[in-house]
């Protein structure tokens, strides 16, 4: 039986990829060890590192005026990092408030800077006409698409400070244009391989000391100038992510993936909007393309949906415990056919129960 994974994250990986990490496994290019057992520093590795930033950097047309960072300790490291790396301590800086990351990110710069919230949330969409709450802070942070919400903004904030984004769910699903950033991040384990890196690209410009106690090892300035290298990156997380670049320029690049994720989304909403049995509270104009929260209009059917949809094959579709319900992750890596099959059970599953 086929599985198609739904999981928000560690999401699954384009299949492909996988079977290509199998077979080199154990003897990379000849070596006889594993990538995983190479120095950072050694030829080869080198070598895989600097195709995977290369790649990257031609997917998302990265000019060499933004480093692009490999990094650890997923997204969540650079909530803290950087307000620590961009402003002085205690200096004003505006979020957007769209969702829980945004909010989660606001939180934690909130212990090193001034943080002005600007909530934009406004039942099951977002006011942007708040958006001109912001203004003094020496930057903007936003979260373009919230994976737990299901809500996403589509256009950037306009806005003269540096604007920064966390990607986490939906770099490389469809077109940035990065030249509108001073930096946006991204954890690795939806879009670009297994959890525990993180992808930071950053206008150089913007990089200086950092506050007095800003970790090494989170220090920007420092990880550019060293490769990434400063401490040993994840590497084998880095290789994968790598392949995962290949692929994609395989598929055509970002603008083929958002075709396919434009017609992914559109399948399963306009399933849930014809359905009075299937419900999404978010407002069209602000739905993911990446995370589809859904709920049962008969909530006591949830266990019985859950458990024959894992039967089904159809994995990991449990709402957020915040949120309740269900909700569907799909990623990059997830195929045209697997929301068909999401949606041939839910039809089944609704005929079934009515
Ligand atoms: C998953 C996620 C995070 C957290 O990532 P970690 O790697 O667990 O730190 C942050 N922001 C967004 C938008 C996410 O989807």
């Amino acid at each position: 039986m086929t599985v198609y994974n739904f999981c928000a994250g560690p999401a699954m990986l384009p299949t492909d990829v996988m079977a290509k990490a199998q077979a080199e496994l154990l003897d990379f290019q000849g070596l006889g060890v594993s990538v995983m057992e190479l120095s950072h520093r050694s030829k080869s590795f080198m070598a895989v590192a600097e195709a995977a930033e290369a790649n990257l950097r031609q997917l998302m047309n990265i000019g060499d005026d933004y480093a692009v960072l490999f990094t650890h300790g997923g997204a969540r490291a650079h909530f803290s990092a950087i307000p620590q790396n961009l402003v002085a301590a205690g200096a004003k800086v505006d979020y957007l408030i769209s969702g829980q990351w945004s909010a989660g990110a606001a939180k934690e710069a909130a212990k090193y800077a001034t943080v002005n919230a600007i909530d934009l949330r406004d039942g099951g969409g977002l006011d942007l006409s708040r958006l001109n709450q912001a203004g003094e802070g020496e930057y903007l942070h936003y979260c373009p698409n919230e994976t737990v919400d299901g809500v996403a903004m589509f256009e950037e904030p306009v806005t003269d400070k540096p604007l920064i984004a966390d990607y986490s769910s939906c770099i490389l699903g469809r077109h940035i244009d990065i030249n509108k950033y001073g930096l946006i991040y991204a954890g690795a384990q939806k879009n670009i391989g297994p959890a525990g890196l993180a992808i930071v690209i950053v206008r150089r410009d913007l990089l200086g000391e950092g506050q007095p106690q800003l970790p090494s090892i989170l220090n920007y300035r420092l990880l550019d100038d060293n490769g990434s290298m400063y401490n040993t990156p994840p590497t084998f997380a880095w290789y994968l992510a790598g392949e995962v670049f290949k692929w994609l320029q395989q598929q055509g690049g970002v603008e083929a993936m958002a075709g396919v994720n434009r017609a992914k989304a559109a399948l399963l909403y306009d399933f849930i909007d014809s359905s009075t049995f299937y419900q999404n509270r978010v407002q069209p104009s602000h739905r993911s393309e990446m995370n589809v929260p859904f709920q049962l209009t008969n909530a006591s059917l949830d266990g019985a949906f859950l458990a024959q949809a894992e039967q089904a094959g159809l994995m990991a579709l449990k709402g957020h415990r915040s949120v309740g319900g269900m909700r569907a992750s799909i990623y990059n890596a997830m195929p045209l056919e697997g929301v068909r099959a999401l949606v041939d059970f839910m039809k089944q599953f609704e005929s079934d129960n009515r």
